[in-house]
């Protein structure tokens, strides 16, 4: 079958008004009226539909009643003149000469996701859900993110680089981690690319990572995929102070770029996107305890501040805030130790309303002879020969160095207010789910 070589694009119509052209696409909504039939076509290229009239004393080709036989998501090249018309969704419309079938639809496409399917079939049909305005939608505003983020980085002259996702040991360790087979020894699925992006800054200075890290989140919860998308960076001749500054441009500058590029994306999923302003506000570790107490909330120091106080907590707030210094005995051992407080660290997690924890951040540690204490007392103890390249780090010309871990999947939920992560990422990968 040939493909016309003057195809057009959705999203470039506004070029064409008045002329002849050809389309390629899917229908999305089709309609009969006698002897008018109305198609909304979807082509990829745009959310937007284009208006496909097909009359039967217009068209061509092929037979009308062929026209009329077919059903939703079949594809099809569609001919005709481009008009603007105020009365079609987006404004225009296609008076149809010839249409060419491509492949029809079965009949029961409709019925593969019914309207009120329940999250598990739109899971298992997330091949068919993808298709039309609201998911490629998501999956573009996160093209996007992805964009200017890189954006972002380069133009502050960090450098990307791509880590071995299959590793021998974690920093983190634990319930979290998936174990393969490799060859004829274990090995694992990395959950962070954060030490071998601090490897690097020795011969690039500044470097950033986006790529997948895996976790065996066992929890169910709106904001935990077992596999997702990991944003992070490492920074030489960089201090606490200047890491959340720079994390503050970088939250700005993209939720900025979107705002200005994007608003239609954000107007279908009724977002006005409010731009926090620096420096967003800073919570330390202890006063998020005592702000949950006088809200009825009771943590013990030391423990984790789950899902629910941390949303009541930014809720206080209304706007992003860096929840900061958590005490040491809570965080890994690369986490730098507070000179003016051992019993904190130079740690911080950007907190979004609504959400929860978008960035896991930190300056990091520069003493071995912390590391190695740390290290030992972990439950169980990390051997700090699995981490000799990562010591030697500490033991040649160690530099004062920051960075951060942020999940692309929750910034982009964030950004578009999505219930849930699965929606914000092609196929998502959850504890009962790994198909398609
Ligand atoms: P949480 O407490 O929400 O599980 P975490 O403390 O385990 O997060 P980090 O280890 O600091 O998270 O990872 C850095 C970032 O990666 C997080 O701020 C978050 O945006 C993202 N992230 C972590 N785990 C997941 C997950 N299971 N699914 C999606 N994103 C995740
Ligand atoms: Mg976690």
């Amino acid at each position: 079958m040939a493909i016309p070589s003057n195809l057009v694009k959705i999203v470039d119509l506004d070029k064409h008004v008045g002329k002849e052209i050809v389309i390629a696409g899917w229908i999305w909504q089709i309609r009969k009226q006698g002897k008018l039939i109305f198609i909304e076509m979807f082509d990829g290229s745009t959310y937007k539909t284009l208006q496909l009239t097909v009359k039967k004393n217009v068209l061509e080709s092929p037979d009308f009643s062929d026209v009329a036989g077919l059903y939703r998501g079949a594809s099809l090249f569609a001919k005709g003149e481009l008009k603007e018309d105020k009365r079609a969704k987006y404004g225009f419309e296609l008076l149809v000469k010839t249409i060419e079938i491509l492949h029809p639809s079965a009949e029961e496409f409709d019925q593969l996701v019914p309207p009120d399917a329940g999250a598990d079939t739109k899971l298992s049909k997330r091949h068919i859900v993808i298709r039309g305005p609201r998911t490629s939608s998501i999956l573009r505003l996160r093209a996007k993110v992805l964009q200017y983020s890189r954006e972002f980085f380069n133009s502050r002259g960090a450098v990307e680089v791509t880590p071995p996702t299959i590793v021998e040991a974690q920093a983190e360790g634990g319930a979290e981690l998936f174990e393969i087979q490799y060859f004829n020894r274990k090995a694992y699925l990395t959950q962070s690319s954060q030490l071998y992006l601090e490897t690097a800054i020795f011969s690039l200075r500044d470097v950033f990572c986006i790529l997948p890290s895996y976790r065996a989140e066992k929890s169910r919860t709106r904001r935990h995929l077992t596999e997702y998308t990991h944003v992070e960076g490492e920074y030489a001749f960089m201090d606490f102070e200047g890491l959340l500054d720079y994390l503050e441009d970088y939250i700005i500058y993209v939720l900025k770029k979107v705002k200005e590029n994007d608003k239609e994306l954000l107007d279908l999923f009724g977002r006005n996107l409010e731009i926090p302003t620096k420096p967003f506000p800073r919570v330390t570790y202890k006063e998020a305890l005592e702000i949950l107490k006088e809200k009825g909330i009771e943590i013990e120091y030391g423990e984790d501040i789950s899902d629910a106080p941390e949303r009541t907590l930014v809720e206080h707030f209304g706007v992003p805030i860096i929840l900061c210094h958590f005490p040491t005995k809570m965080k890994p051992f690369y986490h730098k130790i507070n000179e003016k407080n051992p019993e904190v660290t130079n740690s911080a997690d950007f907190i979004f309303p609504g959400l929860g924890e978008i960035i896991g951040s930190g300056e990091r540690e520069t003493d071995i002879e912390s590391m190695l204490e740390r290290m030992k007392s972990m439950d169980p103890p990390l051997n700090p020969d699995d981490y000799y390249w990562y010591m030697d780090l500490r033991k040649y010309g160690s530099v004062p160095h920051s960075g951060f871990g942020l999940g692309l999947e929750r910034f982009v939920q964030w950004i578009l207010g999505l219930d849930h992560i699965r929606e914000a990422t092609l196929y998502p990968r959850m504890l009962n789910r790994i198909s398609p």
